[in-house]
């Protein structure tokens, strides 16, 4: 695995003890601040808090970060590091200033999921920036998992959530030049980065993930991909781990990919096996033509062992621990 674009930041460090085969605190000398590790099978150890997001997105991983730091929960913090990225008018695959469908509609889905495996999901939220956030709502304050469209959009407003014009005029102008050519592709970008996936362990050990997108660029209007399917797009399971998914939405569904990932690491692969199986169940289909599309996906287990693995070069983790955000360039499939 390569590395590249070391981000230190002046934070706790100092190393833990472990004794035993879960998890345990300790008091850092030199910091005063507690430091929870756990212990994997083979006795290596893992600091805890953690948080790893799909791509490069260093300022949300600092976002989530600071909250787990703080003693905040996992919960809050993929929340919160998502909600960065939503912001972030510049990301033209997320939130505010995501690329429309073909049709000019700029189009969100998100979802959450707690360590009690509850979750929430919005599909086709127009309107609304912060969509992780209307999913969580879902979750906690109705009987529901997934809202879609207009009652997705209402729901958003009884909840106190404003109406805004998602497109952007950089997106538009994007938008624009693509309907002169009028050619359609839903073929994801491969070197650039699109839907944030968020994965975190607090201090208590427990693991929470979320995710939001605008989906593909120009898409069908009502295209809904697997970023907001529970399984697909992303998976939590407490006891075991998470994974979440980026890439071509269609092909994740196909295979209920973030699912697959956390049984995989339940039969005991670690994370990093469980996502190459998972895309090689994408890529070795009869037929498939993967050379045209990109899938990468990264998870954690329990222990906080940390993967990611995608079909093509140019995805990467970026991942917070132990007071340093750093960008890993993920090991890939196709090396033709
Ligand atoms: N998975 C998202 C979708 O298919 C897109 C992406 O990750 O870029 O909607």
């Amino acid at each position: 695995m390569k590395r590249r674009n070391f981000i230190k930041n002046a934070a706790l460090t100092g190393a833990g003890v472990a004794v035993g085969s879960t998890l345990l605190s300790c008091a850092d000398n030199d910091t005063k601040e507690t430091k929870i590790v756990a212990t994997t099978n083979n006795k290596s150890q893992v600091s805890l808090p953690l948080v790893i997001a799909t791509w490069h997105v260093e300022e949300a991983t600092a976002k989530a970060w600071k909250v787990l730091q703080a003693g905040g929960n996992a919960l809050d913090a993929v929340e919160q590091g998502c909600m960065v990225e939503e912001a972030n008018e510049k990301g033209q695959s997320v939130g505010k200033g995501g690329l429309p469908d073909r049709e000019g509609n700029v189009t969100l889905d998100a979802c959450i999921m707690d360590k009690h495996g509850n979750c929430g999901s919005v599909v086709y939220l127009q309107n609304v920036t912060h969509a992780v956030s209307v999913a969580r709502k879902v979750m906690e304050d109705t009987p529901h998992v997934m809202l879609a469209g207009k009652g997705a959009e209402q729901f958003a407003y009884e909840q106190g959530f404003k109406k805004e014009n998602l497109l952007t005029e950089a997106s538009k102008k994007a938008w624009e030049a693509w309907k002169i050519k009028s050619e359609y592709k839903p073929i994801i970008n491969i070197e650039n980065h699109d839907t944030i996936g968020m994965l975190a362990i607090d201090k208590n050990g427990d693991i929470s993930g979320a995710c939001t997108t605008s989906g593909l660029a120009y898409k069908m209007a009502g295209r809904v991909g697997d970023s907001p399917i529970i399984g697909s797009g992303l998976f939590v399971d407490n006891e075991i781990g998470a994974c979440v998914a980026t890439g071509l939405g269609e092909e994740v569904v196909k295979t209920v990919g973030s699912f697959l990932v956390v049984e995989l690491m339940r039969q005991g692969k670690s994370p990093q096996e469980a996502c190459e199986e998972a895309i090689s169940r994408i890529v070795n289909k009869p037929n498939s033509n993967y050379k045209d599309f990109q899938v990468g996906y990264i998870a954690v287990n329990k222990q906080g062992e940390t993967g990611s693995y995608s079909i093509h070069q140019w995805f990467s983790m970026t991942k917070y621990q132990d007071g340093v955000n750093e960008q890993i360039q993920s090991d890939f499939f196709n090396k033709s």
